[in-house]
């Protein structure tokens, strides 16, 4: 009897105990879900302050960029001699590898924070092949290497995102070209796959270079990372054209690898998914031969504001304008323009976004609210660089978008379109 009751104290302590270890389970449980919950609302916000701040730093790149190359421009429109015009190519190879270099890293960080936005458009994976192609002959030929391409037929009309599509298949063919001395690179494109919705594409980079060790061979797709990570290392680069390869390849539906043997070559590969069908109308032009002269032939003496708080970027812009024969007006900020254009019925608007007193998102607001301007065309020429950017000056009511820096013939065909109608 007296064994038996304290049996019976002894299970109760024991459960009193085993409450008590859970009452402290659950309260500890609750107090790491707390802290959890915090360390995942500072990494957000930190997450958000480092995209703010690329996007800053963007801005405040391509801006003296743009001065850079358009100096560089006007200087070589005016006449120069061989030796100065050799110099002019550097100062070009230079900023478009520093312009190349600030893309990357953009791309990077849009597209690890899960904000990269993929353009749904019209394309031909022939053109993006002979493209890729033509960018980047002259440099296979530098090098006394012979760059073949060979392809399959793709079915048309097929949608997806050609720019992004051309970037992987540059980013490798570039990279095949920089690691190999001699013989040949091939890019191969082929449909693996085809469904009466969509194809599944494949391309592949062979080369004859000096290929990648078995146990470096994953490593070299993340992000920064190089076969070679010595300081002594032979090769430049920043280590992010293959992630960022593969991230698209993986945002389009498909992955990306790379086979390789040490001494002999690799065969990078990346596969994407392209929709069959008709895509909506794209919003950049296809640039047109010689759009300049087509300009000063057929729009002499229109009259176009071009809003701008850079001096140097209006002094760069107006030049380029003048000089194919339209009439330039110039404002410094929103205010100014939409003075300007509450006056004058302008054939084009050409309007940064941000500007001191009133941005160019504000000012096309209000523009829009004044009588006969509902149409005017108006196209953002800006140093912010993002998709979310560009669909802000839309939603604003502009009707296109231009990227500093800006390329003239990208000028000319943009303004030529919007002229033309
Ligand atoms: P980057 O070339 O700018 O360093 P990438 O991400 O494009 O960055 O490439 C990462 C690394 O992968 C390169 O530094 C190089 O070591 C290796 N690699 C890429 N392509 C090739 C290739 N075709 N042959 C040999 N090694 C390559």
């Amino acid at each position: 009897m007296l064994g038996i009751g304290r049996d019976i104290t002894g299970r109760k302590q024991a459960e009193a105990e085993l409450q008590q270890h859970r009452l402290h389970l659950e309260e500890l449980v609750a107090s790491r879900t707390v802290e959890l919950a915090q360390a995942k609302e500072a990494a957000e916000t930190a997450n958000l302050a480092k995209t703010a701040f690329l996007a800053n730093m963007s801005h405040e790149i391509r801006t003296p960029m743009n001065a850079i190359l358009g100096m560089a421009h006007l200087l070589r429109r005016a006449g120069v001699t061989p030796a100065q015009a050799d110099r002019l190519d550097k100062i070009d190879a230079a900023s478009d590898h520093l312009l190349a270099t600030i893309n990357n890293i953009l791309d990077i960080s849009k597209i690890e924070a899960g904000k990269f936005v993929l353009d749904d458009s019209a394309l031909t994976v022939s053109s993006l092949i002979s493209n890729v192609s033509s960018i980047l002959s002259e440099r296979a030929k530098d090098k006394g290497l012979e760059l073949k391409t060979e392809s399959d037929s793709f079915p048309t009309p097929l949608r997806g995102d050609p720019t992004r599509l051309q970037q992987a298949m540059l980013n490798y063919v570039a990279n095949a070209i920089k690691f190999t001395e001699h013989g040949t690179v091939t890019l191969r494109a082929f449909v693996q796959e085809e469904s009466a919705e969509s194809v599944l594409a494949r391309f592949e980079v062979i080369d004859t270079g000096i290929g990648i060790a078995p146990e470096v061979q994953q490593r070299i797709f993340n992000a920064f990372e190089q076969a070679d990570n010595s300081t002594s290392r032979k090769y430049g680069g920043s280590g992010l054209g293959l992630v960022i390869s593969k991230r698209l390849a993986e945002l389009m539906g498909g992955e990306a690898g790379v086979e390789s043997t040490a001494g002999v070559g690799s065969t990078f590969w990346f596969t994407v998914r392209l929709r069959k069908g008709q895509s909506h109308e794209d919003l950049t032009p296809t640039p047109t031969a010689d759009a300049e002269a087509t300009l000063r032939q057929d729009h002499r003496g229109r009259r176009i504001l071009l809003v701008d708080d850079e001096q140097i970027n209006l002094e760069v812009a107006q030049f380029l304008l003048e000089g194919s024969g339209l009439v330039v007006e110039t404002a410094e900020n929103g205010f100014e323009a939409i003075e300007r254009a509450r006056e004058t019925n302008y054939a084009v608007i050409l309007m940064d976004m941000q500007m001191p007193k009133l941005d160019g998102l504000e000012a096309t607001r209000q523009i829009r609210e004044l009588p006969g301007q509902r149409d005017t065309p108006i196209i953002a020429m800006t140093a912010n660089a993002f998709a979310e950017d560009r669909a802000r000056c839309l939603d604003a009511g502009m009707n296109d978008f231009l990227i500093k820096p800006f390329d003239p013939e990208q000028l000319f065909s943009t303004l030529l379109k919007h002229l033309a109608t």
